[in-house]
């Protein structure tokens, strides 16, 4: 909603930060914000800029994401630990009140929309294996050197790392450039790309006051319909994005967290949550990126609530819930009856995870074998029986040879210094 306290509508050439930044195109948008991309002047790159709502609730949550993320940038000097980098934040005033802002490093498509790409079908499983290594380094930084729960782990909150640059590869990035270039001048330090053909004069205007000159419009183009991703020899690379929702292990701020189909089991019974909520999450997002589906997708149904169903879900893959478990939480009264039984889904259907993915997803079966051996533990019912970040990122499922360095000796040789 743009009204106020609500979100700060942009136009494409609004300055940001004394101009210092210019809004690009729209990248994207959440329950508390709209996420462009813009020119930073200063540095000559493209760069991200989250502009949160502006009132008051809104605002809090965004010092809280920015304290977030700027302890993890300070731990992190080299921006190698798979966590998006902030580079600036400043508050910006508009009709609807004043808005916090994130500037963050600009990163690629979300592997949700990666998912989308490959039409729900799923990824080769050396890639899910790439990603898994990028997300976990992640996570382990997170858990182990900072203390911090991310809490909402999921496809859409991880985002590959973009190796285009909007200017140069303007057709990749999905923009319609509109490239401008100062007249007289070949270095071209006011270079922009703007979007709408309306927009154009506006765009001239812009670009002329900040570099003092006039300046002309070089050329404008569609970017192409449908980009279809073929995967082979795309960098999977990848950080983890959005500490809206992130804590401090020893400073938390919420019972109900993480996004409902990729919530842990405590935190539907409350019965207390750590950083292995976040391993959770983890195992359901791998699970998705190999098949395309959702681990887990409550419903509600007759007589019972989502909450319930998904414990149901749950157990269906996974097995009974140990009873001292299951009657453990503040909320397990709602679910469960004394013997640990649910009080309203009376009839599982037991379908584990190495079974599904050979049935239903025609994986081959060691291969399905192998990569539920790698899933499961991480989705015990005990959570401080999951393995950590940094136990999963020496689980041999990840250094499994793939077929591409099959009979390569160097491969082996690299895979086999990995493991002794
Ligand atoms: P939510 O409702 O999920 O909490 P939010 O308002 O906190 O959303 P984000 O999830 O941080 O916002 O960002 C919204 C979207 O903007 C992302 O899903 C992504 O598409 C895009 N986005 C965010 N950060 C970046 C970035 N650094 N580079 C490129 N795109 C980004
Ligand atoms: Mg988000
Ligand atoms: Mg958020």
């Amino acid at each position: 909603a743009y009204r106020k306290g609500g979100y700060h509508a942009v136009r494409i050439g609004d300055q940001f930060s004394g101009g210092r930044y210019i809004a690009q195109r729209k990248l994207g948008w959440g329950q508390f914000s709209t996420v462009w991309l813009a020119y930073d002047t200063r540095t000559s790159n493209y760069v991200a800029l989250k502009i949160q709502k502006s009132s008051l609730q809104f605002a809090q949550a965004a010092l809280h994401e920015i304290e977030l993320l700027q302890a993890a940038a300070d731990g992190d000097p080299a921006n190698t630990k798979c966590v998006v980098r902030l580079i600036d934040d400043f508050k910006h005033t508009g009709p609807n009140g004043q808005h916090l802002c994130m500037v963050l490093e600009f990163l690629g498509d979300s592997l949700l929309r990666l998912i989308k790409y490959n039409r729900y079908k799923g990824m080769e499983l050396s890639k899910v294996r790439e990603i898994c290594k990028y997300i976990l380094t992640g996570l382990d930084y997170l858990h182990r050197e900072l203390g911090m729960i991310h809490s909402d782990l999921k496809p859409e909150n991880i985002l590959l790392c973009s190796t285009i640059d909007p200017a140069k590869d303007p057709i990749r990035s999905g923009l319609t450039p509109i490239l401008e270039k100062p007249e007289g001048n070949q270095n071209g330090t006011s270079t922009m790309t703007l979007i709408e053909k309306k927009l154009k004069r506006r765009a001239k205007k812009a670009a002329a006051k900040i570099s003092g000159r006039r300046v002309s419009i070089i050329g404008l183009s569609e970017p192409p319909k449908k980009t279809k991703r073929n995967l082979d020899g795309i960098d999977m690379r990848c950080k983890v994005v959005d500490f809206g929702n992130g804590c401090w292990a020893d400073k938390k701020f919420a019972e109900e967290i993480q996004t409902r189909q990729y919530r842990a089991p405590e935190v539907i019974l409350q019965s207390g949550y750590s950083y292995s909520v976040d391993m959770w999450s983890f195992a359901c997002t791998a699970f998705e990126l190999a098949t395309g589906d959702m681990l887990f997708a409550p419903k509600e149904g007759n007589g019972y609530g989502e909450d319930e169903d998904h414990l149901a879900l749950m157990m269906e893959l996974l097995g009974k819930i140990p009873r001292k478990i299951a009657i453990g939480g503040a909320r397990s009264k709602d679910y469960f009856d004394r013997h640990g039984d649910l009080k309203r889904i009376r009839r599982l259907k037991y379908w584990p995870l190495d079974r599904l993915l050979i049935d239903k997803y025609k994986l081959p079966e060691a291969e399905a074998r192998e990569f539920a051996d790698f899933l499961c533990p991480i989705m015990d019912f005990a959570p401080e029986k999951r393995p950590t970040a940094q136990q999963c990122l020496q689980h041999p499922w990840l250094n499994l040879r793939t077929q591409s360095n099959e009979g390569n000796i160097e491969g082996q040789m690299s895979n086999m210094q990995i493991k002794g």
